[in-house]
């Protein structure tokens, strides 16, 4: 029977794990220290370790001779513990098995001691599923737990879990592994697995893999089934379903020189070859990525680790443009996947959105070469004094107002009417426009967006504005809004902290 690599290589000691030194030492010193907490908690992105380390740390307590903290797996205690059916380490999902009769049912088993070691150690994964009646059953467990049991508490989204639980846990976050920790775990393994491999493809796997090692040894695995135990750079391409460079390349260079035709031509070229929309989407986004790291930074060649000659296309195509509009064509596929998630025609999504990037881009150069060609023309200073200087011409004379002075007066004439909710709600979270004869009230809030756009609140601003300007009315609209990354930041969310970033 064939085993996958994640199982066949799941670490049995702490000194196996990838990537998670910070909280590896720890527990081991907890064990070597004999301070045991009664309950762990476990965050983090999927495949960074959290059930395997709990695994390992609920043997090495009841371990009679651990060996540098991490289990023998030679005494009695650790051979029963291997056994998967032993009474000791209860392994619960909380997905399935989340409701209160099933914690009640726990809080019985607890009390009774363990059968071959010091502790009974229960670890509850994807604890965040469980229903509010079941956290305070838990919670009741926690507050006094008995002597002989350990919790383990496993999550991917701790910001659901209730405060009451936190407070009783000691917490450890899981980091997303490093890509050169999983370049060598893939390496590591293929050498022993005998499988032979090119290092710009274990590069490529290990980047996939997006700081999770279960999902690269899953790639591995099916780029190893996919080429028969010889792992070349194109064959991960295939074997993932990415696009082809040099139809990526093409792409590129349509978005990047706005011509909309082509770009929506290829585009429909690569879906009608059954090209997962998706999938599309995130190729661009790394493509783009990958040629920020190739405008931005010195040591590109080392962090990439592509074949040569694909390096030099991405030379010629990061010569050809500028940051900014690489910047701007990342945010925009990589900003995909939760529209995704919302959508059920994908392909639109990804057509409008190369559309407004395109269109985007083609404006943004033409306004480039416009402030270029004035650079160029170096017009004349003039000299403009106090009494030459033209009078200023409204473009509606009935608007005395600007924006700024408009909003003030409305929030004046707001509280003259004591109308104290709406001033509260005005505050920073709302920024406004007057587009002729509309005052737009932009809010930042969804919640206080919904409460402003009541028809009571929209009537009693309208009341409120036209008290100082008969012909303005007011709207709410929400504007949702994202925080601006820098180039630095992007790419070492992506890529960690190897960069050296070009002066
Ligand atoms: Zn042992």
């Amino acid at each position: 029977m064939y085993l996958a690599l994640y199982r066949k290589y799941r670490p049995s000691t702490f000194q196996g794990v990838i990537g998670q030194e910070h909280i590896t030492t720890s527990l081991k010193n907890q064990i070597k220290n004999d301070a045991i907490s009664h309950a762990y908690l476990f965050c983090g992105t999927r495949g960074t370790g959290k059930t395997s380390v709990a695994k390992i740390f609920a043997k090495s307590i009841n371990c009679e001779n651990p060996v540098d903290g991490s289990p023998c797996g030679k005494c009695p205690t650790c051979i029963a513990l291997n056994d998967a059916s032993n009474l000791d380490i209860m392994e619960i999902d909380a997905a399935s098995n989340n409701r209160v009769d099933e914690i009640r049912e726990l809080r019985e088993k607890v009390k009774y001691p363990p059968v071959n070691g010091k502790y009974k150690v229960y670890i509850i994964d994807e604890v965040h599923m469980l229903t509010d009646s079941a956290f305070n059953a838990l919670l009741k467990t926690l507050e006094e737990p008995p002597k002989h049991v350990v919790f383990v508490l496993a999550t991917t989204e701790v910001q659901k879990l209730p405060a009451t639980i936190l407070s009783r846990c000691l917490r450890f976050d899981f980091k997303l592994v490093g890509i050169e920790e999983l370049e060598n775990h893939v390496k590591s393994i293929f050498t022993q697995e005998k499988i032979a491999f090119e290092d710009s493809a274990v590069s490529l796997i290990a980047r996939l893999g997006e700081g999770s090692v279960r999902d690269t040894l899953s790639i591995a695995d099916m780029c190893v089934a996919y080429t028969n135990r010889n792992v070349t750079y194109d064959a991960v391409l295939n074997a993932v379903g990415s696009i082809d460079k040099t139809v990526l390349n093409n792409l590129a260079s349509h978005i990047l020189t706005g011509d909309v035709h082509n770009l929506l031509n290829e585009l429909s070229v690569v879906i009608e070859k059954g090209k997962n929309i998706a999938q599309i989407a995130k190729d661009l986004a790394n493509y783009f990525r990958d040629l920020a790291v190739v405008k931005t930074c010195e040591n590109f060649n080392a962090i990439l680790k592509y074949p040569d000659s694909f390096i030099k296309e991405l030379e010629k195509v990061a010569n050809s443009t500028t940051t900014d509009t690489i910047l701007k064509a990342l945010k925009t596929y990589s900003a995909l996947d939760d529209e995704f998630r919302l959508t059920t025609n994908p392909r639109i999504v990804l057509e409008v959105a190369s559309l407004n990037l395109c269109d985007e881009i083609k404006n943004y150069v033409g306004l480039e070469k416009r402030v270029e060609a004035l650079e160029n023309k170096k017009p004349q200073v003039m000299q403009v004094s106090a009494a030459t200087q033209p009078e200023i011409v409204l473009a509606n004379p009935t608007i005395q107002d600007d924006e700024k002075t408009l909003f003030g007066k409305l929030l004046v004439s707001l509280r003259a009417r004591n109308e104290v909710m709406l001033i509260s709600l005005l505050g920073e979270n709302t920024d406004f426009r007057l587009d002729g004869n509309t005052l737009t009230l932009l809010s930042h809030s969804e919640q206080e967006f919904a409460v402003l756009n009541k028809a009571t609140n929209i009537s009693a601003l309208n009341d409120a504005v036209k008290e100082i300007n008969a012909n303005v009315s007011v709207k709410v609209e929400y504007k949702k809004i994202v925080k601006e990354l820098t180039t630095e930041e992007l790419l070492r969310q992506k890529l960690g902290d190897d960069l050296n970033i070009k002066e």
